[in-house]
Order: C-alpha cells, then sequence, then structure tokens
C-alpha cells in the first residue's frame, strides 16, 4: 500500500504561520525528519485501547494541561506540580467515583495556538498575535512576534525533556499508591481541597495496608500510565514527526500519544481533517455550539471510516449556557448513527469573559455547570460521560475566578501568569475533581 502523508498540501489550511523564509522552513522540516520518535506507536495503541474502554463506558479520560506550555515552563518543578495535582485529580476519581481513569496531559507538545484574531493591539500598537512558542515569542515586539521556524526544533526538544521528566515521575517511584499523602504535603494545611484530599488519602491508605497484609501488591500501585496529547496546529511539525510503523506500516504521529484538531480548523475538506484521516494515532475533535449533526457525522465518516473504538473522542465545549441545549441533539444522532466515539467535556472553552481589569478569566462556577450538563444530558440519553479536558497549573495562580480559596475579579493581577487561556490552579482542580466524582456517582 502506497501511504500518501501530504495529500493535505493542496487543500486550504487554516491557522498556518506565515514563514518569513520557506527555505529556512524546509530546513527545519528535514532536521526533524532525522530525529528520534518522541513516542512508540505501540504505546499510541495502548491509548487507543484504553480510550476504546472509555467508548465502551468502562473509563474516565482526565485530560489536562496548560493552555500553551512555554519552553520557559519545561522546569522539573513546573512539570512535577502539573503532574502531582492531575494524579491527584486521579485519584480522586479513582476512588470516589470507582472508574478506571485515563491519564492524558496536555503536555509535551501543546505549544501551537489557534486565533481568532491575527493580530493583538496594546496602547495603539498593533502586532501580530502571539501563536505559541512553536511559532513566535509572547513578547510584545516586532521581532518577538516574527515567526521562527527554529522554534519548531525548540518545541521538539522541550516537549522531549517534559516527556523524559514525565516518565521518571511515572514510573520512577513518584506515582506509587504508597505516595497520596507525599503529594499533598504542601498544600494541605492552607486549602479546603487539600483538607478534603487528606480525609481521602488517609483511607487510601487503609485500604492498602489491607491489601498489603492480605498479600496483594500489584504493579498497578506501583508506576502509572500517562500519555501526552496537544492541538496538531502546525501540520509541518506534526507531518515531520510522522513515522511509518514497523510493526504494521502504518503512519503515526510520533511527537504525541494523541492529537486533537481544534474547533478553528474542523472544517471538512480543509488540511487538518485531511492530514488527521492519514495517521493512526487515537484523535480528538473539538466540538462547539454551532457543530450541526451532519458535521459530526462527517468527521466521522473522515475519520473514523472502520468505525473503530478508541480511535476518535469528540470534545464538546459548548458553554455552560449552551450544553443542555445544544448537545443532546449531537449525542443522541452520533449514537443513533452506531459510530464508536467517546465523549469529552471541555468546560473551558465555552466560558471564557473579560473581566473589568481586562484579564480574561473563567468562573469556576460556570465550569462546573457545564460539568453538570454534560452529565445531565449523557444520563438522559442513556450514553456514557466519558471524561473531562481542562486547563489547570500545578501553581497556585489566580487566572480563574472561584473555588475554595475564593478569588475573586479584584485578585486576578495577584499571580495571572499564562501564556494564553486563564487556568485553573491546583485548588481548584481538586475542587472540580470532587464534584465530577459525586457527578459519576449519582
Ligand atoms: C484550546 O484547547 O486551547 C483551544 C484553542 O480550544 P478550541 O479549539 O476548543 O477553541
Ligand atoms: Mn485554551
Amino acid at each position: 500500500m502506497s501511504i500518501n502523508l501530504d495529500s493535505w498540501r493542496s487543500l486550504p489550511a487554516a491557522q498556518q504561520p506565515e514563514w518569513p523564509d520557506r527555505g529556512a522552513l524546509e530546513q527545519v522540516v528535514t532536521k526533524l525528519q532525522g530525529l528520534p520518535p518522541l513516542v512508540f506507536a505501540g504505546e499510541c495503541d495502548n491509548l487507543k485501547a484504553e480510550l476504546a474502554a472509555v467508548t465502551r463506558g468502562e473509563a474516565f479520560v482526565l485530560q489536562g494541561g496548560d493552555c500553551a506550555e512555554t519552553f520557559a515552563g519545561a522546569t522539573a518543578d513546573a512539570v512535577r506540580n502539573k503532574l502531582k495535582t492531575l494524579l491527584q485529580m486521579a485519584i480522586v476519581l479513582t476512588y470516589a467515583a470507582k472508574v478506571p481513569v485515563v491519564k492524558i496531559g496536555r503536555m509535551a507538545g501543546q505549544f501551537a495556538k489557534p486565533r481568532s484574531k491575527g493580530t493583538e493591539t496594546r496602547a495603539g500598537v498593533e502586532l501580530p498575535a502571539y501563536r505559541g512558542d512553536m511559532v513566535n515569542g509572547l513578547d510584545f515586539t516586532p521581532e518577538a512576534r516574527i515567526p521562527d521556524p527554529e522554534r519548531l526544533v525548540q518545541a521538539y526538544h522541550s516537549s522531549a525533556v517534559t516527556l523524559n521528566l514525565i516518565r521518571a515521575f511515572t514510573k520512577g517511584g513518584y506515582a506509587d499508591l504508597r505516595q497520596v499523602h507525599a503529594w499533598n504535603q504542601d498544600f494541605v494545611a492552607e486549602s479546603p481541597a487539600g483538607k478534603r484530599y487528606e480525609q481521602l488519602a488517609r483511607e487510601i491508605d487503609q485500604a492498602l495496608a489491607f491489601m498489603r497484609a492480605c498479600g496483594a501488591d500489584p504493579e498497578e500501585f506501583h508506576t502509572v500510565e500517562f500519555y501526552s496529547s496537544h492541538e496538531a496546529l502546525i501540520l509541518d511539525y506534526d507531518q515531520a514527526l510522522t513515522r511509518i510503523d514497523s510493526r504494521t506500516g502504518l503512519p503515526y504521529d510520533v511527537s504525541a500519544h494523541m492529537v486533537w484538531i481544534g474547533e478553528r480548523t474542523r472544517q471538512l475538506g480543509n488540511a487538518h481533517v485531511e492530514f488527521f484521516a492519514s495517521i493512526r494515532n487515537p484523535i480528538g475533535v473539538k466540538l462547539g455550539p454551532t457543530t450541526s449533526v451532519d458535521d459530526a457525522l462527517a468527521l466521522i465518516d473522515k475519520l473514523n471510516p472502520d468505525n473503530e473504538p478508541g480511535r476518535l473522542s469528540f470534545i464538546t465545549r459548548m458553554g455552560a449556557p449552551k450544553i443542555r441545549k445544544h448537545l443532546p441533539e449531537l449525542v443522541e444522532k452520533v449514537t443513533a448513527s452506531g459510530a464508536q466515539v467517546a465523549w469529552i467535556c471541555d468546560p473551558m472553552h465555552g466560558n471564557t469573559f473579560e473581566a473589568p481589569s481586562g484579564h480574561k478569566t473563567r468562573r469556576l462556577d460556570d465550569v462546573l455547570d457545564e460539568v453538570a450538563g454534560f452529565f445531565e444530558v449523557h444520563r438522559a440519553l442513556g450514553t456514557h460521560p466519558g471524561g473531562i479536558h481542562i486547563e489547570f497549573t500545578g501553581d497556585d495562580v489566580t487566572e480563574c475566578v472561584g473555588g475554595g480559596q475564593e478569588i475573586v475579579e479584584g485578585d486576578l493581577a495577584l499571580r495571572y501568569e499564562t501564556a494564553c487561556d486563564p487556568r485553573l490552579n491546583r485548588g481548584q482542580s481538586l475542587d472540580l475533581a470532587f464534584r465530577v466524582a459525586e457527578l459519576y456517582r449519582s
């Protein structure tokens, strides 16, 4: 079988940088093509099998991380804090909701951003928008905002560093269940969510002690499977990291285990959908409130023609006021078509607004309300609420309002550090996990 990975090139591609020098881009692509894979195709297949369990209603996805990772943010502390928060959330879900949790980071590759506006204006000065560290710089200067293809190579190396840390943390003892208290140590005293978590960790300790006394100490208690994902936006990058798997002879994007198509690039007949149809990774597509049933069915036909469970996840991001109105018909008709998809809720991107201070923010209450709506819709239809997709950080930032620590709009300036959209901080993330566990159980 001949495999054509270039078919997207003749189609319109939205949100691609205007590289000033095509020759420089081509050199970078050649360099990337010669670099080792970041993940193995077999690992992508393992994730696909776990997502197939989600599709069958037997597991739950927890996918999250920064809106935009930065090169400067790939430090041991920042990566550990994100991982720790995600592990704590996963523990809450596994223990309180009694469901296996598939853990996927928006990590080790989430370096490119689609923008609704091509430029940004500050104090009367207009410059090209920031498109993620993979493309240009965040600094508000004309030089920083020029797309630089060398950044694609930096994105690869930054992904490699992050993934290496993640692999060491998750396989080297840090993710061992006996660490449930340790993950919380710096957190418990000052926050309601931390205290609530501590109670649960004590119960887990008891259960583990009982299991050990019975002679049971399975491998699953000592390491976790953790997968990487990003929005595959810059097609030159993701194609350069697409390789033919020696076991199967099929192409996999080995820059991450899972990749997704954003709300702004999911047009049928366009380049992103075409490229995604050619790779064999598990993939996601973001679906906003304007998605029609026909759009969803056509995406399924194009992206999962063999109806393979685990291959395709729909990540809905409707907004709290809209989800109960727009989601039911989509889920109902897709289900009636017999299509195998996992339904994941992104309760962040439909709930962004600008605070009076000018900060882009989100209310935790809106996030929780969209998640509640997601569960209501799936419960009413008898379908499986398959997971959540969130933007969070392990640091105590003040980017979203609400939560146990009661961050208000006036606090946003205190620690507003995101390179793009506002993220839940650690306490807000745990608040969300406890709420999701309650919704899952009920
Ligand atoms: C994102 O996930 O950061 C994003 C841009 O989302 P969406 O494509 O849903 O707008
Ligand atoms: Mn975002």
